[in-house]
């Protein structure tokens, strides 16, 4: 069974440049600080988590040649925090990518675009129309209604097909929580960031498996059944961290994703 750990370590104390105590959960040398908004974790040479009200993510992709990839956008009213952590960490972001479209990952789209007008803005075929206000292909056909979708004046003028690559990220389709979510592996050092196909807030979790204690991703999942098989595919890519829109960040998460996998398969059969 593959071990599962939190990178993270301890919570401890640090204090702002203002001298202002504030706790950062992660490795004292990962934690790049916390302002009343965002909080900036460093999870690998590559990857930085920007957390907002505690449970809210996105992550910042450092290319190669410096350059940053912003996955999901966040809450309305995230984009100063989100330039911030990117200025204090030295990635500027050229490119956005989106996993879905649901408020809080595309909720700060229109302002980042106003800020950075230069930057790549990217989402997958089948979730464009949903950012676009666009429903009626989906209808009630295949799943609810989905809904908690942000309408935003900004559109990606580049969309995804599966398996397309963004510098270092390769486009995974995985349909479910929404009818076009996309997750995004880094082909250099096996880190899935999967917007709410899982989630770790409350143990890993596949989107569309009702938890009691956090049952916001299974409120707003459109197709549990389709959730669940692209759970599988996803584990089967046996990622090396799972990177997540809502919990902290699991190294080595193969065997809890099979697991989790596992539970959302048994209700999809339950359910019909
Ligand atoms: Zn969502």
């Amino acid at each position: 069974m593959a071990k599962v750990s939190l990178r993270s370590g301890a919570l401890h104390l640090r204090r702002t440049a203002a001298g202002v105590p504030k706790f950062c959960l992660g490795a004292r040398n990962s934690c790049y600080g916390a302002t009343a908004s965002m909080r900036v974790v460093r999870e690998t040479d590559h990857l930085y988590r920007l957390t907002r009200i505690g449970m809210v993510n996105n992550f910042l992709v450092k290319e190669n040649d410096g350059t940053g990839t912003l996955v999901d956008t966040g809450l309305p009213g995230s984009a100063s925090a989100i330039l911030r952590a990117a200025r204090q960490v030295g990635v500027p972001i050229v490119r956005i990518l989106l996993t879905h479209a649901h408020t809080d990952h595309v909720g700060s789209l229109d302002a980042l675009c106003n800020a950075l007008p230069k930057t790549e803005s990217f989402i997958g075929i089948s979730e464009a129309p949903l950012l676009a206000g666009l429903f009626s292909a989906y209808g009630c056909r295949r799943g609810r209604r989905p809904f908690g979708f942000l309408k935003t004046r900004s559109h990606p003028k580049k969309v995804l097909e599966d398996g397309d690559m963004v510098g270092s990220l390769r486009t995974i389709f995985c349909p479910g929580h929404t009818p076009g979510h996309a997750a995004f592996l880094d082909t250099r050092d096996g880190s899935l960031i999967a917007g709410d196909s899982f989630t770790t807030q409350m143990g890993v979790v596949v989107a569309g498996v009702y938890k009691f204690y956090f049952p916001f991703p299974a409120w707003f999942s459109w197709n549990s059944s389709a959730a669940a098989e692209s759970a599988r595919k996803l584990t089967l890519w046996k990622p090396l961290r799972l990177a997540v829109g809502h919990g902290l960040t699991i190294q080595n998460p193969h065997g809890a994703m099979e697991r989790a996998t596992d539970e959302a398969l048994r209700q999809a059969r339950r359910t019909g």
